[in-house]
């Protein structure tokens, strides 16, 4: 049992400033202005930084992360060089290395305030390595960290020979969602019974569905709908995501009307994955170049609940990244141009509670009774925390402080000005006309 931890003076997501947060027996036991201290209680000053619930990443590829270089770099930065490259990289894999990896990217993580993750994870391999390190992975970082792993057909679940029985290998062997890849198959035909064996094979094991979807400028890959259908057909709803839903960005006008409210009838869950797609897409078009980015405010308009992944970091995709959910948020932003404010907010949402409700996550948030876990941001709000990518002060999981940073200044040394930086402050007193 850990001691009680009072936080005091937080400005909270919502816009609640002057709050208090008490953590007791690894759960949030109260929340309000001028909470009494318990005795023996840590008390630590937020300052009026913002205190959230943690970041969670609905999309990313473990066992895979980190991986950049091995064996070579992806010269042509497409996503089919990748999806090459990794079939090269697949056979030189050990166990060990895959585990090592995995650990050291949840260090960077959990330091970044993301305390929960789901994770594709490659079945078409014989030894189905990357399915065992990364099950030893989720049972060493479960105490810090939530991870959910996602069975994935990498090569296509009919494409490649022996996948589906891999697959439900790995869900025998503990993996908690089904996924797929229907425009990867063969054909559109092969795209659509694919969809269909994996949403009955969910539904027979209780299991929800994440499926690769219509990651493609081809405005005619349409599995996006065949999903939804097999998932009101199967009773689905509120347990299937789509993911990435590029396509839809080249998608005539008239047939999107049609399918944004078969997908919000069908509670199917929307993730996008701002900093790949706008890398990867695109890659064949002349100018005007597509972003490749799905239609997130569409999608938001329409009642669907949508999330950013990260997707990759440092592996055969994508050379960049670092952990950092609030660089998912700037990046879907810009993309989206969800520059308003409540796009902003949206943006901050789409890294933190949508994502929770895409994974499922059971106590998230912060209200008495959550479980303790969340991260004190040095921003004044959630707008100013994507702005600033803000430094993570304190990342707090069942009441325990686990990670700590130190606030973002610099010192300057210019004739006349100030001595010190600070980014959170607009000068005072401000232009005439603007903002409050
Ligand atoms: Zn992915």
């Amino acid at each position: 049992m850990t001691a009680p931890l009072l936080i005091r003076g937080a400005t909270l997501p919502d816009g609640r400033v002057g709050i208090d947060l008490l953590a007791l027996d690894g759960r949030i036991a109260a929340l309000g202005p001028a909470l009494p201290v318990p005795p023996g209680a840590a008390v630590i000053e937020a300052g009026g930084h913002l205190l959230s619930p943690p970041f969670v990443d609905a999309h990313f590829h473990l066992d895979a992360a980190l991986s950049h270089g091995l064996p070579r770099i992806n010269a042509s930065g497409t996503l089919l060089e990748g999806i090459g490259l990794w079939g090269e990289l697949k056979p030189l894999l050990t166990e060990e290395a895959i585990v090592e990896r995995a650990l050291h990217y949840c260090d960077w993580a959990v330091a970044r305030g993301m305390l929960a993750m789901r994770s594709h994870v490659d079945v078409c391999d014989e030894r189905l390595l990357a399915v065992r390190a990364l099950l030893d992975v989720k049972r060493r970082v479960a105490p810090y960290l939530d991870l959910q792993l996602v069975a994935f057909p990498q090569d296509g679940l009919l494409r490649s020979s022996g996948a589906l029985a891999l697959l439900e290998k790995a869900l025998d062997l503990g993996l908690d969602v089904v996924g797929g890849i229907p425009h990867f198959e063969r054909t559109a035909a092969q795209g659509a019974e694919s969809v269909k064996i994996l949403c009955e094979l969910a539904a027979a094991r209780g299991l929800p569905v994440d499926m690769h979807c219509d990651e493609s400028d081809d405005p005619l890959s349409r599995h996006i709908e065949t999903l939804a259908f097999h998932t009101v057909r199967l009773g689905l709803q509120g347990r299937v995501t789509g993911s990435h839903l590029t396509s839809m960005h080249s998608m005539d006008n008239d047939y999107v009307g049609k399918l944004l409210p078969l997908i919000a009838e069908a509670g199917v869950h929307a993730v996008a994955n701002p900093l790949i797609n706008i890398t990867l897409q695109g890659r064949h078009d002349g100018y005007p170049k597509r972003r490749g980015m799905t239609r997130v405010p569409e999608l938001l308009a329409a009642g669907v609940n949508v999330g950013f992944g990260h997707d990759c970091v440092m592996d055969p995709w994508y050379a960049l990244g670092s952990a950092d959910m609030l660089e998912v948020a700037a990046m879907g932003l810009h993309v989206a141009q969800m520059t308003s404010v409540q796009g902003q907010r949206q943006c901050f949402h789409a890294v933190t509670v949508n994502n929770a409700r895409i994974l499922g996550l059971q106590g998230y948030g912060l209200e008495p009774g959550c479980r303790a876990d969340f991260v004190l941001l040095q921003a004044g709000s959630p707008a100013e925390a994507i702005r600033l990518r803000a430094q993570r002060l304190l990342v707090v999981r069942g009441g325990t402080v686990i990670s700590r940073m130190a606030p973002a200044s610099a010192e300057l040394a210019l004739p006349g000005r100030p001595s010190c930086v600070d980014f959170t402050r607009q000068p005072s007193p401000r232009a005439p006309g603007a903002a409050g």
